[in-house]
């Protein structure tokens, strides 16, 4: 199959493009599109035949639920069974925006879409182009991210090209992401609203809107006995293909400690890649050391993540040490999914030692 690349600067002046590809997810098709978290890989969410050709293109294991994407908060009425009143007020606060919410699904979503589930993610994206498409369509667009299976998420056209040239008819180019990491996932069916995955929206801004949230214990730990409960992620996921470690401590002890692995793969014949800092990258002597950008600016370190290892893949590294990002805000999402592309591997600095724990 041919894959056509549109660019979309402007939804008004690339209205025939919009209407395109609204008419490619009427007949069953796939279209990826830019959304203000990620790239997504769009089916109308209501055809069980187009939500299956989403994980026959991604590779996609049949029980990871998709995400259903709306235009307008009155969407939701036809697709849930019941409605919890934090809904309205966190859609008020959030959407359109990177929050999805968990609802008891009814009949008019096929199990194609949730994975075999009886309950539904749905979230409101705030990106004009991912808006236009649904409005255009008249469909609401069932998205997961637009990569291949286990691969790093797509913040770019050029990363779904890489993974799904070939496999569908579409990509709507939008330019980089706004934000670079998924949407936060909170489920409303339990009577204390739990987050499943961290995301932009944190526990503290959910809790000013709606009181009380918890936190999925099997989205913390590894090693933890619950699973967790959204199904992706309990996946390997997110991961580049070299082996990645992330080095924690003071930053000193950090650099040394990086700095003293380089030299042990180097000796052994490996490329090195190494993730610093704009403040730290000078210090490092990897084969390729790239910056996620400044400490200063953690909505940066945020939307370059993934783009980040995806030019590991393409720098032919074999392993990839990183310095840790427990910021304050959107760090925990960022260290959710770092954690999960290095296999929960962190080394513990202190100075040139180290102690390697499972977290
Ligand atoms: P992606 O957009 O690729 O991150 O995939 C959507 C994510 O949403 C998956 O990791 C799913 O586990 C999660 N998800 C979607 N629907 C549900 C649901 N009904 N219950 C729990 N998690 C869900
Ligand atoms: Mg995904």
């Amino acid at each position: 199959m041919e894959t056509r690349i549109y660019k979309i600067d402007d939804c008004t002046v690339c209205h025939d493009k919009i209407c395109q590809a609204a008419e490619i997810i009427q007949q069953e098709e796939l279209v990826a599109f830019p959304t203000e978290t990620v790239y997504g890989l769009g089916a109308d969410a209501k055809n069980p035949k187009a939500a299956a050709k989403i994980y026959a293109a991604k590779g996609r294991p049949s029980d990871n639920p998709l995400i259903v994407h709306i235009a307008g908060f009155e969407d939701l009425f036809q697709i849930v069974e019941t409605l919890p009143e934090q809904a309205k007020v966190l859609a008020d606060k959030f959407w359109p925006g990177p929050l999805t919410m968990i609802f008891k699904k009814n009949q008019n979503i096929p199990y194609e879409t949730t994975g075999g589930l009886d309950t539904v993610a749905v979230r409101m994206p705030n990106h004009p182009v991912a808006l236009a498409l649904i409005r255009e369509s008249g469909c609401m667009i069932a998205a997961p991210s637009a990569n291949a299976s286990g691969r790093p998420s797509p913040t770019l056209a050029e990363h779904v090209k890489e993974d799904l040239e070939g496999k569908i008819p579409l990509i709507l180019d939008g330019g980089e992401v706004g934000i670079g990491i998924e949407s936060t996932i909170i489920d409303l069916t339990e009577e204390i609203p739990m987050i499943l995955r961290p995301g932009y929206i944190t526990k503290e801004m959910l809790e000013r809107v709606i009181g009380t949230v918890k936190i999925d214990p099997g989205i913390l730990q590894q090693d933890s006995l619950a699973r967790p409960k959204a199904p992706g992620m309990k996946y390997r996921h997110y991961a580049p293909k070299a082996e990645l470690m992330i080095v924690d401590g003071d930053r000193a002890d950090v650099i040394e400690k990086i700095n003293a692995l380089t030299a042990e793969m180097q000796a052994c014949g490996r490329r090195v890649g190494v993730i610093g800092t704009d403040e730290t990258k000078i210090y490092y002597r990897g084969d390729l050391v790239l910056s996620i950008g400044s400490r200063a600016d953690e909505d940066v370190i945020a939307k370059h993540l993934y783009k980040i290892l995806r030019e590991f893949d393409a720098g032919n590294v074999n392993v990839i040490y990183s310095e840790c990002f427990h910021t304050p805000n959107i760090g925990q999402a960022i260290m959710n999914r770092l954690l999960k592309a290095a296999g929960h591997h962190v080394l513990i600095a202190k100075g040139n030692q180290g102690e390697t724990k499972i977290v």
